[in-house]
């Protein structure tokens, strides 16, 4: 099953959602249309979905729960693992889909958003295989259920791996799930649905709904059939689910802003760590949460950094994202694009150097494109420093000792993720063990997807990835029975 890979002239629209294993038209007759950010212009359209084509997905959901919920975990781990397989086998029609809707060169889409999603189903799959649902404690037989329905709440900077994040975990845990994917980037999830269906996966397990937050997403949160939800955005918009998820008395998992820090104290390792730190930090046009925005180094190496940084910045090859030599593209969209220029001008003003980047490049072009920005000498009470930018912009921050550099990587409302270089790796990892984030990374080291995600401070609540995103989803119930206890002991 290998669909025909889009172009920005062929990419399909879609007129109904994902319900129920069947295409269901909307109750509402109005639909969202979705800009391709390089061209600035819409390119396809999908339903604007209201509380009733919620509600019907839920329900559908509901009703598939039974059969799914007692599903053995080899049997979910095949299901996961033929999604998997499915995504790997259209990598290019996904990389571009995603290359054309969220602006993301197609170079990196392919591993970054489409590897990343393939690797995180085949984290739940392992992790459902190998997880302990039931054992005894003393005599306590502590057994695992999944809630009966999950609903997922998604944004549109990853629209594939934000997506398997949600669904994979739920999948994994036994609870069928209503995805509410962006407004802005919806295609990818529906081309998810067609997959799902062309590969004959179980109908009601995954049922998707797009639509507009404020309508959809909030009427998924409110509807009694959802019993937790998973929610990845604004620390804004998080606050507002999980007070009407605590309302109703519903777990919700948030994965909201960030604003890490790459703490660089080393020699051998200097240059090797700042071009890193430019790299994640420009990531997906700098619109990835966990990107490593500001960048901390001694401050009598703060010159030295900041010449390799802006020689970094200026190789990024700005362009189309479905050229192959593009490794910065759009913005995506022309509301993003002016949210980062403001925070830009108001730094200028405030200011803060800039050693790289102009305001003015790729305004008359038609697409959200904008140039890289390198701000140096930034202290930390300064807006780029404490802001989510959301847009290809890095804070350089000279620091007098390592406690100091400590102090200022810490010193930020959020807490998702973080870098730290040291040529002494014991020493990083020391160091690392400093760093209040929910995820900090040693000397270049990969990614696991088996490993938590998620945030400390504003960066949200729970975790994502592997047995950790899976549990969001489990109840745990004990039953105290003394023909349990083997030892007599508790
Ligand atoms: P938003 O918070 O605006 O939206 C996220 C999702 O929530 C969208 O699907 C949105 O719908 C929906 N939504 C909006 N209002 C409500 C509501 N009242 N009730 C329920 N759902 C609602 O974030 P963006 O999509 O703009 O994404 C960018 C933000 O997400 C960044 O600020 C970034 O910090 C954060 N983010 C965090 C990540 C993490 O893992 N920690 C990862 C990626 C992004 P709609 O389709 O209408 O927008």
């Amino acid at each position: 099953m290998n669909f025909a890979v889009p172009t920005y002239d062929s990419v399909e629209s879609f007129d109904s959602n994902y319900i129920g294993g069947e295409w269901v038209p909307s109750e509402r007759p109005v639909s969202i249309p979705v800009e391709a950010p390089a061209l600035g212009r819409v390119v396809a359209h999908v339903p604007a979905s209201g509380p009733r084509d919620v509600d019907r997905a839920v329900r559908a959901a509901t009703a598939a729960s039974p059969v799914w919920s007692a599903t053995k975990p080899v049997d979910r781990a095949r299901v996961l693992r033929a999604l998997r397989d499915a995504l790997l086998a259209n990598q290019e029609v996904l990389a571009s889909l995603i290359a054309i809707e969220v602006g993301s060169p197609i170079k990196s889409g392919r591993y970054l958003h489409v590897g990343m999603a393939a690797e995180s189903l085949e984290a739940y799959a392992a992790a459902v295989e190998s997880f302990d649902f039931e054992h005894v404690r003393g005599n306590s037989q502590i057994s695992h259920h999944s809630v009966t329905v999950a609903g997922a709440i998604t944004p549109w900077n990853y629209p594939l791996s934000q997506v398997t994040w949600k669904i994979g975990a739920a999948i994994a845990a036994g609870a069928p799930v209503v995805l509410k994917p962006s407004e802005i980037a919806p295609l990818t999830a529906m081309y998810l649905a067609r997959i799902w269906q062309e590969l004959d996966l179980p109908a009601g397990v995954l049922n998707i709904v797009p639509g507009h937050g404020a309508l959809a997403g909030q009427s998924l949160v409110e509807n009694p059939g959802v019993g937790a939800v998973s929610f990845t955005g604004s620390t804004a918009v998080g606050r507002e689910v999980a007070a009407t998820a605590g309302r109703r008395l519903i777990p919700a998992t948030l994965e909201l802003g960030g604003k890490s820090a790459s703490i660089v104290w080393a020699e051998e390792l200097f240059s090797r760590a700042v071009k890193s730190s430019v790299m994640s930090s420009m990531l997906n046009a700098g619109q990835t949460c966990s990107a490593w925005t500001r960048l901390i180094v001694p401050d009598d190496r703060l010159e030295e950094a900041t010449h390799i940084a802006v020689e970094a910045a200026a190789k990024l090859r700005i362009g189309d994202p479905l050229d192959e030599s593009t490794s910065l593209g759009p913005l995506v969209s022309g509301l993003q694009r002016e949210r980062v220029r403001d925070i830009v001008r108001s730094s200028i003003a405030e200011g803060t150097t800039l050693a790289f980047g102009d305001l003015a490049a790729h305004s008359k072009d038609d697409g959200y494109f904008i140039s890289p920005f390198v701000f140096t000498n930034v202290r930390s009470e300064m807006e780029v420093s404490r802001r989510e930018i959301f847009g290809p912009v890095l804070a350089i921050q000279p620091a007098s000792d390592l406690a100091d550099a400590v102090r200022q990587a810490n010193d930020s409302a959020y807490g998702l993720s973080g870098a730290v270089w040291c040529d002494d790796s014991a020493k990083a990892i020391e160091i690392a063990s400093c760093i209040d984030t929910g995820q900090v990374y040693v000397n270049g080291a990969r990614y696991n997807p088996n490993s938590p995600f998620g945030g400390w401070k504003d960066s949200g609540l729970g975790r994502e990835w592997g047995s950790y995103g899976m549990e969001e989803f489990l109840q745990v119930k004990s039953i105290q029975a003394d023909v349990f206890d083997a030892s007599g002991s508790a």
